[in-house]
């Protein structure tokens, strides 16, 4: 049995996934076709591109020296030892329309290379989409700084611009762009789930207060199938004594502006977020275990964030600074455990620490992968490939590298602090047999809360013993 399955009240996270999988394969189904003609498409995005490219973009499309450093970092590389896997490789076309379009040299270039084409896009769909979650392994061992991540990224927005988003990710972010969220998520399915928590499990959640200090966001993956997001959370934030609310104007963590490189979109999600944590004077958001939704929400530049009157802070940071200042007390978690650190909250956020804090709190037998913390491997799901039907052979072999890192530690457990990681980490659980436990940071710790009766008692035990 899992250590977080404290209550009845929702499926087991196990049954989540086989639900969000069948979801998942009908998305296909309901993605938008092109509306636009080819030469339409083709401008499209090279017009991005050309407009996304500054100093930074520039001088990384010229400084690489084919060292391979990277190639040997990437998880798709490593896994499938194919070369058209290698980071640098999916810069390639990115830099063709830099060098025609842009350069100090186009002129030359103009002379010695081909046009560029809409089929050059949809032959770079698998690289930029299927085979890159953005994780950044590449960036960190560069010698040249090029940040190949953030590079792709860009050309995310220039397969919007050629309608050449994957159908599952153009499904997904048609639905936001219309509702606001996705996966029939909504702010009556928002009442819904806190109705059913207070009923089920005795359980308020402040909905829409006029003020308090911190507002919390939730996610669709929460509200339409695994309950015990929510519900962990709000134990937490009760027993913790938090002034909190969640907004039913800005609840959703999950962005598919970023996953699919819709930078309007992007802002149309994070916008009311801000608004309502400005609303209610919060001077705290805290964004639920979604780990795209860091970058989205905290290091977006449109969000100017130095100049917001609130902390964007992920939930496994605030846990930890809960833990580190001694007022989140744990009862022993009595396993071995290994942590995995979502992409963007560890390598690209910083946010190594602060879940180790939590662990630590519950005295875990923490045991670090052989590749831990900024050199972490990615699980090979992030960026949104976890939803890509025509990634799955990518994904499954670069999980296996995931399996032999936490089988080395001999961990009885691994706990993720990402909805999409776990989503992840149980797929290729249940695909490989694997006979570990996959636990989320939040519910583990809400499983592991010492009531006031327990700490009354240990309290009064201790004074005895004096
Ligand atoms: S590590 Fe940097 S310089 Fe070396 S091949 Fe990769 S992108 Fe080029
Ligand atoms: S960002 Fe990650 S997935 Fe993308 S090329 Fe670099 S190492 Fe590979």
């Amino acid at each position: 049995m899992s250590a977080t399955a404290t209550t009845q009240v929702f499926p087991s996270f196990a049954q989540v996934y086989q639900g969000l999988a069948g979801q998942i394969g009908m998305l296909r189904e309901m993605a938008p076709q092109p509306t636009k003609s080819d030469e339409q498409r083709l401008k499209g995005a090279v017009d991005t591109l050309i407009e996304d490219t500054n100093a930074d973009e520039a001088v990384w499309l010229e400084s690489c020296i084919h060292c391979g450093q990277c190639t040997t970092a990437c998880h798709y590389f490593q896994s499938m030892q194919d070369a058209k896997y290698a980071p640098m490789r999916k810069m390639d076309l990115y830099r063709r329309v830099y060098q025609r379009e842009i350069s100090p040299m186009r002129w030359w270039h103009r002379l010695v290379s081909k046009p560029v084409k809409l089929s050059d896009f949809e032959e770079a769909k698998e690289l930029i989409y299927d085979s890159c979650t953005e994780c950044g392994r590449c960036t960190m061992v560069c010698p040249m700084g090029i940040d190949t991540a953030s590079l792709v990224h860009h050309m995310r927005s220039a397969m919007v611009a050629a309608e050449l988003v994957p159908p599952e990710l153009a499904a997904l972010r048609m639905e936001q762009k219309h509702q606001g969220t996705v996966f029939g998520s909504s702010p009556d399915k928002l009442k819904e789930m806190i109705d059913t928590i207070r009923e089920q499990a005795g359980v308020e959640i402040p909905l829409d207060k006029a003020s308090a200090e911190v507002m919390v966001l939730s996610s669709a993956v929460d509200l339409v199938a695994n309950g015990n997001g929510l519900l962990a959370t709000a134990k937490i934030m009760n027993h913790l004594g938090v002034d909190w609310t969640i907004c039913s104007d800005g609840f959703e963590s999950a962005n598919f502006g970023l996953l699919s490189g819709d930078m309007t979109l992007w802002k149309q999600q994070a916008d009311p977020i801000v608004a309502a944590a400005q609303r209610v004077k919060a001077k705290t958001v805290v964004i639920a275990e979604c780990g795209h939704a860091y970058p989205a929400l905290r290091w977006n530049p449109m969000l100017r964030s130095g100049e917001l009157p609130f902390e964007m802070m992920y939930m496994s940071e605030f846990l930890g600074k809960q833990a580190k200042s001694g007022k989140l007390r744990l009862k022993p978690l009595e396993q071995r455990v290994t942590f995995h650190d979502p992409c963007k909250t560890g390598r690209r956020g910083g946010a190594f620490d602060e879940p180790r804090a939590v662990l630590k709190a519950m005295d875990a037998d923490l045991v670090e992968m052989p590749n831990n913390k900024e050199y972490n491997w990615c699980c090979g799901g992030g960026a949104g490939i976890f939803l890509l039907q025509d990634a799955t052979e990518l994904r499954d072999e670069s999980f296996k590298i995931k399996i032999r890192e936490v089988n080395e530690t001999g961990a009885e457990s691994v706990v993720v602090s990402c909805a999409s990681c776990r989503l992840n980490f149980e797929s290729g659980r249940q695909k490989n047999h694997w006979d570990k436990r996959v636990e989320s940071l939040v519910e583990l710790t809400a499983a592991h809360l010492i009531d006031d009766d327990e700490s009354a008692a240990a309290t009064s035990a201790q004074g005895a013993a004096q």
